[in-house]
């Protein structure tokens, strides 16, 4: 119960929030979804189009096949994961957000970690990776490796599954593939 009320908290801070431009335009602020009490919390890049719209992250396209993903290696999506992004509210045309707006809204994503307490953290995609590792990192040489961040929690590195929709090849060694065996590791990490 004190991390949902800690959760709704925090939402209602970033319902209200104008910290950047981002408040501008947006519909609904993207907050969280799955389960709070989850071992994994999965950070992306940005609410888009269809998140916007309903509230809720990964809903559109990339973020159905990232279900199909999960779930095809056996977790479920709703009790497994508690999801949330670097930042809150939808950039213009789906731009990437700035470093400025991803440290504006940090503090969000910061207590989230803390409040959630997870056992892993999966960043899922460049933005994500980048934000806490560094701009100069490589997605494609670091996806799989595994750090100890945000107060020494286990953190690893995943595709973002808009690159996975554009590469449809599920054979040994695809990024599809090698998506599939990083969320195995992460499955073998939490048993
Ligand atoms: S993106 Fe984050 S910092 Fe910017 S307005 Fe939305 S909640 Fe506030």
């Amino acid at each position: 119960m004190y991390k949902e009320e800690e959760l709704n908290k925090l939402k209602k801070e970033c319902v209200n929030c104008k910290k950047c431009t981002l408040s501008e335009k947006r519909n609904n602020i993207v907050f969280s979804d799955g389960n709070e009490n989850a071992k994994i919390l999965l950070i992306g890049e940005a609410p888009g189009a269809e998140e916007d719209l309903s509230g809720i992250p990964f809903v559109g396209r990339a973020g159905k096949l990232l279900t199909k993903l999960i779930e095809e290696c056996g977790f479920s999506r709703k009790n497994d994961f508690y999801i949330c992004n670097t930042v809150k509210c939808r950039p213009p045309e789906n731009r990437i957000p700035t470093d400025e707006e991803k440290k504006l809204c940090e503090n969000y994503l910061l207590s989230q970690i803390k409040i959630v307490n997870p056992k892993v953290i999966v960043l899922c995609g460049a933005t994500s990776a980048k934000s806490f590792l560094g701009n100069k990192i490589k997605i494609s040489q670091i996806r799989g490796n595994w750090y100890k961040l945000f107060d020494n929690i286990d953190t690893t590195v995943i595709f973002h599954p808009s690159y996975l929709l554009r590469n449809h090849s599920e054979e040994e060694g695809s990024p599809r593939w090698l998506t599939k065996q990083d969320l195995m590791k992460i499955k073998d990490f939490i048993s």
